[in-house]
């Protein structure tokens, strides 16, 4: 296939990788020009806009900040809209939301451009690898047809349909949405448990063999408890943009949503205290700072 790739960052790199990796004629563009030097030399050509990358494509994939820069891309000056072929198909994998798929949509009128919400989980090691969780908001003809370009990034059994278009958007965000909430309430529980004098291993082997374990405590939490490394594959600024959208979502449907708020302001505390590139476990130093009690294990756990 002919495919144009847009957003060359920690994902959209190895990403694109991949796409060339799997025999595909691939063109990219990034405000960032240096980061496409790797791709380049790798046989990838370079775009030098959004609407030069769309032209002559069969399918363009996007993955972007969010929804400002998507619809930057879409359908700001020289954007990818006006570039596509008819029936083309754009494919978003940015974390972002409907809106602004629906207004490219619109925008795109009859001219029978295509439109995929396809936004991914497991992270820069999921990018690297090829293995990441996809969610597919689309009809089902679309979803077929670029389920192959899609196993060139993604694990075959977790590229999931999950409805039509805006689906997917909405599932990823409910997933961050939950991860978001178990790392500012696992700092807490452990917090209050070492504070009140059980050993930080004890309590999270403890809780592992119990109703309260979870994936978060059992994988994901070791990077800050074994080597205090806080994540910074994931930026703050990035999990702040997801919970906007999260909890703009929960106003939108009408679902009183206190706990999504509270985690949300407790992120945008964490961005304001590390900034915007610090990682998306920062939230727990917040807590270890305010208690003078740092989580740390003193031995590697298996
Ligand atoms: P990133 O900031 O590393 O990359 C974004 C890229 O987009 C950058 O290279 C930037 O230069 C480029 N860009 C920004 N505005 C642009 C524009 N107007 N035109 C062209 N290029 C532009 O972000 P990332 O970590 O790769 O994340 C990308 C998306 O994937 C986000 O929506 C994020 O929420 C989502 N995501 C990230 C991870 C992760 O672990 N990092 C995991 C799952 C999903």
């Amino acid at each position: 296939m002919k495919v144009g790739f847009i957003g060359l960052g920690h994902m959209g790199a190895p990403m694109s990788r991949n796409v060339l990796a799997a025999g595909h004629d691939l063109v990219v563009h990034d405000v960032r020009p240096d980061a496409a030097a790797g791709l380049l030399a790798a046989g990838a050509s370079w775009a030098g806009s959004p609407r030069e990358a769309g032209a002559d494509r069969d399918v363009v994939i996007t993955m972007l900040p969010g929804p400002s820069q998507v619809e930057e891309v879409l359908l700001g000056p020289d954007g990818l809209l006006a570039g596509l072929p008819a029936r083309a198909t754009w494919i978003d994998m940015s974390t972002s939301v409907p809106a602004v798929a629906d207004k490219v949509r619109a925008a795109a009128g009859s001219s029978g451009v295509g439109v995929l919400d396809a936004p991914v989980a497991g992270g820069i090691t999921g990018a690297t690898d090829g293995t990441l969780q996809i969610f597919v908001g689309a009809a089902t003809e679309d979803y077929l047809r670029f389920r192959p370009l899609l196993e060139a990034m993604g694990e075959r059994e977790r590229i999931l349909h999950v409805g039509s278009h805006g689906a997917g958007y909405t599932v990823k965000l409910m997933l961050n949405l939950l991860w978001f909430a178990s790392v500012t309430l696992t700092a807490e529980a452990l917090t209050i448990g070492v504070r009140a004098g059980v050993d930080v291993a004890t309590l999270r082997r403890s809780l592992l063999t119990s109703a309260a374990a979870s994936h978060f405590l059992e994988h994901d939490v070791l990077s800050v408890l074994e080597r205090g490394d806080f994540d910074d594959s994931f930026a703050l600024a990035l999990a702040c943009k997801d919970l906007g959208l999260a909890v703009d979502l929960a106003r939108q449907t009408g679902v009183p949503a206190e706990m999504s708020a509270m985690v949300e302001q407790i992120y945008r505390r964490a961005r304001a205290q590390y900034g915007d590139q610090g990682g998306q476990m920062l939230p727990m130093k917040l807590l270890e700072d305010l208690t003078a009690t740092p989580l740390r294990l003193s031995e590697p756990q298996e």
